[in-house]
This record gives structure tokens, sequence and C-alpha cells, in this order.
């Protein structure tokens, strides 16, 4: 039988999952990660479709990514040596203004690919090279990419650009939207299992550490918090969301920081560990008694009930809210600091079922139904590889 391979390429981690190919629809064997990648000492762990650990190993240093695919190789062949590696799916974090779906990867395709690092410096260039990587180790194989910037391709053009001289949208500074396969995987499972609620608006909270909200209107993105870059809309683990462009003008004219610096500070120093001062991540957060920690979520939630507010206009109006993401999924104290006081907006919480993480969170006198959906995005991944691979 036929496998796929999904590999997502961080800085210094590697998610991978593989899938076996049974007709188009793939069927998860098992995910996992590759972390510390370039560190002193990493770690490679392997996970059954259920969640429950199959292996876990801290390993000597491992270089780079065409070593860290060696590894997952080795790892994979040793664990189902009758896996047949027929596709590779990529996670790319950017398509440019005109990829709208997944590709097939060529070594010109990867040239165009390289072209938009600027636009994404700090993804980027770890996508590509996961995928170099994996077009050599698997060279039968079709590469598949699938762009987090391609379920937004066509918003509105309001949502597409920004208030600066035309030229500039000309040269791509563009409002191009993240988290694409996460949406599309919520959009698609909702035409599954609501098709009423699919066809309406819907706002979608992918809360990770990265995190942002998408409005759809019948399973279209018609507008997200992310623009440019990763950085805008709500705080995250690290990364500032929002913020008044003013800011770096000041900390450039007046503190004397230079691009490296104020890159440093927005993406790694800021969000829930720069409020905090203790840590990016939520579940720390949330077990930390000092007022840092819990204004650091306070802001948090806020950020994100101004942006409800501000997406359930841009649909005029709201049918259901979907929460997804680590944050989303399991935090039931965000969920409820977020849904607080949203009753002139149809949502009503109800507590019992929001506190267990039901599928539906919300009352039955809900006007908005409130869900949690588990976000998928390596299934995503999956499907597009066994598609163009067929
Ligand atoms: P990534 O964006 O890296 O994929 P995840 O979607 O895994 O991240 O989300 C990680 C975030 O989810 C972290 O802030 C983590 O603390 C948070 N999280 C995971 N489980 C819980 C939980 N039970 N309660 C609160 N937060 C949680």
């Amino acid at each position: 039988m036929d496998h796929i391979v999904t590999l997502n390429a961080g800085s210094s981690s590697l998610k991978f999952g593989l899938f076996a190919r049974q007709g188009d629809a793939p069927v998860p064997i098992c995910t996992g990660l590759v972390d510390r990648i370039g560190g002193a000492e990493a770690s490679v762990s392997l996970r059954g479709p259920d969640g429950g650990k199959l292996s876990e190993e801290v390993s000597d240093m491992i270089p780079d990514h065409e070593s860290a695919q060696d590894r997952v190789l080795t790892l994979l062949q040793r664990q189902f040596p009758a896996a047949r590696i027929a596709a590779v799916g990529h996670r790319v974090v950017h398509g440019g203004p005109d990829n709208d779906r997944p590709i097939i990867l060529t070594p010109d395709g990867l040239r165009a690919l390289e072209q938009l690092e600027p636009f994404a410096p700090l993804h980027q260039p770890y996508n590509l090279a996961g995928a170099r990587a994996a077009m050599g180790r698997f060279p039968e194989a079709t590469q598949v990419v699938c762009f987090d910037t391609a379920f937004h391709r066509h918003h509105p053009w309001v949502n597409d650009t920004f208030a600066l001289p035309t030229e500039y949208y000309d040269i791509g500074v563009r409002r191009y939207g993240f988290h694409g396969l996460s949406y599309q995987y919520i959009a698609g499972h909702l035409a599954q299992t609501a098709p009423e609620l699919h066809s309406g608006r819907v706002i979608v909270a992918h809360l990770g550490n990265g995190a942002s909200m998408c409005a759809m209107r019948a399973g279209q993105s018609v507008g997200s918090t992310m623009g440019f870059s990763a950085l805008d809309g709500l705080p995250m683990g690290t990364r500032c969301g929002q913020l008044d462009p003013g800011v770096m003008l000041y900390l450039m004219e007046q503190k004397g920081m230079g691009a490296a610096e104020i890159s440093d500070l927005l993406y790694r120093k800021s969000g829930l560990l720069g409020l905090s001062g203790l840590s990016s991540d939520m579940r720390t957060l949330e077990q930390s008694d000092t007022t840092e920690a819990r204004r650091a979520i306070e802001y948090f939630t806020f950020r994100a009930r101004r942006e409800l507010g501000s997406l359930a206009a841009v649909l005029g109006g709201l049918d259901a809210v979907v929460f997804t993401g680590g944050i989303g999924e399991n935090s039931a104290r965000v969920r409820a600091q977020i849904c607080a006081d949203m009753a002139w907006l149809g949502i009503e919480l109800d507590a019992q079922s929001n506190d267990a993480s039901a599928r539906v969170v919300s009352t039955a006198a809900s006007g908005v139904q409130v869900m949690v959906i588990p976000t998928n995005e390596e299934l995503v991944i999956a499907r597009a590889a066994a598609e163009m691979s067929a």
C-alpha cells in the first residue's frame, strides 16, 4: 500500500505524520516531532493516531533539517517497514498573492517560493529547507506544498490591502492572512457535520502558540486578524499582535533599535511572555497566581473579544464561533473570558459544557452556536498530497 508523509518544518522543529492512502482518503498511522534541531540535544517523539505515545528518544545533536528527515525516515522504516512513501506533503507558510491552492513542487517552483522568503523571513526559509531536503531524500515521491496563505486568497480587496499608496500593494505589501490549513480543516469539518452553520457566518478562533481569527461566509475566508506577517491581530505566546506602527518608529528613532532587535522583541519577547514576564505557555499562566500572569490572560482575551466584535461586523452578524488550537480546544477559562458579556451578539455560554470542553459549549437558547473543534492541519496536507499524487 502507498503511504504519505507530511512535514511541517519550523526554525528548530520538524513535525511529521505518516498516513496510509486508501483511495483519496488518507488514514492516519502516526504523528511525530523532532525538537531542538541545531541545539545541543534533540528529541524525537512518535505518537499513534489516538495521541498515545509510541516512542520518545533524546538524541545527540541533530544539526539541520536534512539530518532531521534522515532520523524521521529511519524511525518510520523501523516502526513501519512495509511503508512505501508515494507522496510528501509540506506546510509552507507563504504562497504569495497568487497561490490559492496546493501545488506540486518542482525545482522551478522551489526557486519561486524562495523569492517569497523576505515576506516571511522567520518561517519560509525553514519550510523550504524541509522541502529541499525531502526532494533529495524522497526523489521518487510527489512533493506537494500547502500554503497557510492560500485559504484567504479570495478575501475581499478591503481586507487584502493597507491604506498605503497603491505601489506598495503592487510590490506585495498586502494582508495575506495565515493559519489557512487549520481554517480549511474547520470549514471542511463544518460542511460535513453542521452544513447549516457552514453555509452561514462563522468566526473561527485558532488559539495556539500562534493565534488568529478568521471570519468565514459559506466556508470562505472574508477577513482575518493576521495580515502581512504572522505578527498582527491577537497577542500570541511570544508575539505582540496588533501594534501601533508609531511604536516601531519611536523605538527606531528615539531608542536607536535596529531591525534585528525590534524583530526579536516583536516575535520572541512579547505577547503572553512579555506581559507576564513568566511564560509564553497558557497552562503555566493559568496555574500562576501573579498579577502579571492574570493580566496577560486578561489582555489576550480582551483583544480576542475586540476582534470577535470586529469580525462579526465584517460578516454582518454571526451564526457560530469555533474555538480551536491548543488554547481554544483546552482552556475553558479563556473561552469563558472571551465569551463573557457577549449576549448582545447572541452568545451565551453553557458553563458546564464549557468546563468539559464539549463539542458545543453554548446553551440551547444561545443565538450563536459556540463550538470546540480540534484542528488537524496534517490531515489537510495529507489529503492534498493524496489527491495530487493520485
Ligand atoms: P502551536 O501553535 O505551536 O501548534 P498549540 O496549538 O499546541 O501550539 O497550542 C499551544 C498552547 O496551548 C500553549 O499555550 C499551551 O499552554 C496551550 N494549552 C494546551 N493545553 C492546554 C490546557 N489544558 N489549558 C490551557 N492551555 C492549554
